[in-house]
């Protein structure tokens, strides 16, 4: 890949960016005061508040800390939630019971099976078995199907989050050139969807694309979701591209994330960067 200037030119003198940071912080309070007022206007008129119910099984650190940052986001906008913990070694029909018995009680709004569950478990059976009313992480099949037909629904939350993140600063999206760099059921086939719905020219890669730096490089919004860490760097990012790097890993060096900033840094006209307090 050459040298691209603003326009992707490649042989031209690029210029210099003072790559800003999209503060992911700062679009999720917008999003809660706005979540917030949603319920208390929802109350006013007489409904109940939501209700959100957490299944976690086994006591996976980071599981326990993502579990508890949803309940506290619940609280500060007023939705109530309620937690289901398991053993690890727990049988899968346990489990089932306690989804079937939440898709029928009329006070629960919203469920969340943590992932990854342990091995012994079939999650895609687990999940299957959420209401899809109820499915919150938009991980069943028929919320999945709803999403690319363009259906109302409950799309996959980091999707959302990313779409989010780019709304709150006003990053224009139809018919721009963005690049999705993976393609998983969590974040990367639902995002290209979301984006596809939104009027981007949307282009995939994965891991058997032939040259990512090509591909990555036509990108003026670039999104990397591949689980690889620094896997992005200087000649994947084209002059003046906003980047948003879903990827997280704890390595020697501390929190890394897909892309490597420091590289890229001069050449994005945005980037986000991987959160430093929690992990998701
Ligand atoms: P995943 O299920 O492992 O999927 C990774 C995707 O990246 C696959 O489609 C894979 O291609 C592709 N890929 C892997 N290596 C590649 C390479 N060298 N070049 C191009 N594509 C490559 O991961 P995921 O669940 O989508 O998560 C991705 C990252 O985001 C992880 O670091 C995860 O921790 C992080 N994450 C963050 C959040 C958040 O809220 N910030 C939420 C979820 C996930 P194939 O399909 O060909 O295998």
């Amino acid at each position: 890949v050459g040298r691209l200037n603003v326009y992707g030119i490649p042989g031209l003198p690029g210029i210099q960016h003072e790559t800003k940071s999209l503060d992911g912080n700062a679009a999720a309070a917008a999003l809660k005061s706005r979540v917030a007022k949603e319920v208390k206007r929802g109350l006013a008129s007489g409904e109940s508040a939501p209700v959100l119910a957490t299944i976690l099984v086994g006591n996976d650190p980071a599981s326990e800390t993502y579990v508890d940052t949803k309940h506290r986001a619940c609280a500060e906008v007023g939705i109530e939630s309620v937690h289901q913990g398991f053993e690890a070694d727990v049988a899968e029909d346990e489990v089932a019971e306690c989804i079937e018995s939440l898709n029928c009680d009329p006070s629960v709004s919203g469920i969340l099976l943590q992932l990854p569950l342990p091995q012994h478990l079939d999650a895609r059976r687990l999940l299957e078995l959420v209401d899809p009313d109820k499915d919150v992480d938009g991980l069943t099949a028929v919320n999945m199907g709803r999403l690319l037909q363009g259906q109302e629904g409950l799309a996959p939350c980091t999707p959302r989050g990313i779409l989010a993140l780019l709304d709150h600063y006003d990053i224009e999206l139809e018919g721009r050139s963005v690049v999705v760099v993976g393609r998983s059921q969590l974040v990367g086939k639902p995002v290209s969807a979301l984006l596809t719905q939104r009027n981007a020219t949307v282009t995939v890669c994965h891991s058997r694309t032939r040259d990512l730096g090509s591909e990555c490089c036509r990108a003026s919004v670039l999104i990397i979701a591949a689980g690889r860490p620094k896997l992005i760097g200087h000649d994947h990012v084209r002059h003046g591209a906003v980047v948003v790097d879903v990827g997280i890993h704890r390595t020697a060096e501390g929190l890394v994330g897909d892309v490597d900033v420091e590289a890229v840094r001069g050449r994005a006209q945005a980037i986000s960067p991987v959160p430093e307090a929690s992990a998701r």
